[in-house]
């Protein structure tokens, strides 16, 4: 029995390392069309900034590695340009075949530059994979540029922002929409807008590009949104759904029976609202591809599905949301009522920092449905902690009482969550 995997960084890795795992005798193959496989996509805003010197520190495992220690057949310049389920087989570019009994798609996602003409240029960037930041680095070395626009304020778009700014330069964000980090959330907004402000960095929403001619900029990043890489899928037959992403099964299992797919080019689940999203993350993608991996080596797992956590560092402070917004909320019919607080994180003679926390409750049912939370420090303890409940659907009344860890070098007697759900409850009487 063979497993192909298409695509060979965080989804397709992990399908491959996890079919390793369960089953010593399949034969598993993974096609990944670049030079690189397994890693760290997310560390790559650190190279540009200079926190990470290397590009070498990003990579997780080389194809050797897997083939001596994994016994997974890794290879690279495997460009997959068909996939004929029919005969199950998959055909590369120079036109070998490679037949398959299961086959695992995780091709990822793709900046989406269509939008923006001359997107082409020498100055212009995207920051999708190892070879964009070698080049969008020596660019800053080479030409030394002073003025930088970036196109998008998703959080790509704010990292690079604060990347550049980094290193000196002057960096104005721009964005179609009227928020930013593509959640509606209008006080967010302003927090992040006041945040890149003290750090110099000008943010212009409401602002569509869509050309880099009328750019005053000697350096143009476009990050404005990702189109996941679905083609290959939807020409063999593969059902996409109406988020863009391949549609799947909760095993991770696509319209064709045998064919798996993960990651950045899939959709999955929404918790809260029954719906399938897009929301391409490297958490999602292990995950998704885990359990891809684990069916397709015959297992029986499910990826329950996200709630829509992230975080995001911007220039030295944390962002990070969980569940729904309130305007989100409404348009999903839930009534949702919000509190937000400001606290510290630590007592006063811990030195510590101001945490903002935002909860949103459904007012019918009591139960917590999403939240923020900004700060220096503590912020992915505090935005797990509201994931997780959540996910379980706790109650803000039993939140609000919840058993967390307390001593003065790590936190408050009353933890800045616990606080906010106090308010919380106020407003839900
Ligand atoms: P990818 O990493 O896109 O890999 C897909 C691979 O498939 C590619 O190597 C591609 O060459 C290959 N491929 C595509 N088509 C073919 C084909 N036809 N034949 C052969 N090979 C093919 N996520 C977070 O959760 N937190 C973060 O902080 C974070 N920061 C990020 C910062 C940046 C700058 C970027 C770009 C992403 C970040 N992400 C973050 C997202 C995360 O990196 C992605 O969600 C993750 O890499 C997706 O993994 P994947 O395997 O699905 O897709």
């Amino acid at each position: 029995m063979r497993l192909v995997v298409i695509g060979g960084v965080a989804a397709g890795m992990s399908a491959a390392a996890r079919a390793r795992r369960l089953d010593k005798n399949l034969e598993i193959v993974v096609l990944e069309k670049g030079d690189t496989v397994s890693y760290g996509a997310c560390g790559l805003p650190y190279y540009i900034e200079g926190q990470v010197r290397s590009l070498d520190e990003l990579m997780v495992h080389s194809p050797d590695y897997f083939r001596r220690e994994r016994n997974i057949d890794v290879r690279t310049r495997a460009h997959v340009i068909a996939i004929r389920h029919a005969s199950r087989e998959v055909v590369l570019e120079g036109g070998e075949r490679i037949h398959y009994d299961h086959l695992v798609i995780s091709t990822g996602a793709r900046p989406d530059t269509a939008t923006v003409a001359g997107s082409d240029g020498e100055h212009v960037f995207t920051l999708n994979g190892i070879e964009d930041a070698r080049r969008l680095k020596e660019f800053l070395a080479r030409r030394q540029p002073r003025r930088a626009a970036v196109v998008g304020a998703g959080y790509i778009g704010l990292e690079i922002a604060g990347a550049l700014r980094a290193n000196g330069l002057a960096v104005s964000v721009m964005d179609a929409a009227a928020e930013v980090l593509g959640r509606q959330d209008s006080e967010l907004t302003g927090l992040v807008r006041g945040h890149l402000e003290r750090f110099g960095v000008e943010l212009r929403l409401n602002t569509p590009v869509r050309s880099v001619d009328g750019l005053d900029a000697d350096l143009i990043v476009l990050a404005a949104g990702l189109k996941p890489n679905v083609e290959l899928a939807a020409e063999a037959g593969v059902e996409v759904g109406r988020t863009g992403g391949i549609r799947t099964t909760e095993r991770m299992e696509t319209s064709l029976n045998g064919v798996y797919a993960a990651g950045d080019c899939a959709e999955v689940m929404h918790l809260l609202t029954g719906r399938p999203v897009y929301l391409p993350l490297g958490t999602t993608a292990n995950k998704t591809g885990r359990v891809a991996g684990a069916n397709a080596a015959g297992a029986r797992e499910r990826f329950p599905g996200v709630v829509g956590t992230a975080i995001v560092r911007i220039c030295g402070l944390g962002f990070a949301f969980t569940g729904l917004a309130a305007p989100q909320a409404r348009r999903e019919g839930f009534d949702p009522v919000a509190a937000r607080i400001s606290a510290h994180e630590k007592p006063h003679y811990f030195w510590g920092t101001a945490t903002s926390v935002e909860l949103v409750a459904d007012r019918r049912t009591g139960v917590l449905i999403g939240g923020t939370v900004i700060g220096e420090e503590g912020v992915a303890g505090r935005i797990n902690t509201l994931a997780a409940a959540v996910s379980g659907r706790a109650k803000v009344e039993e939140f609000q009482y919840l058993d967390l860890a307390y001593a003065p070098p790590y936190a408050q007697v009353w933890d800045p969550l616990l606080i906010a759900a106090q308010q919380l409850v106020k407003l839900l009487h």
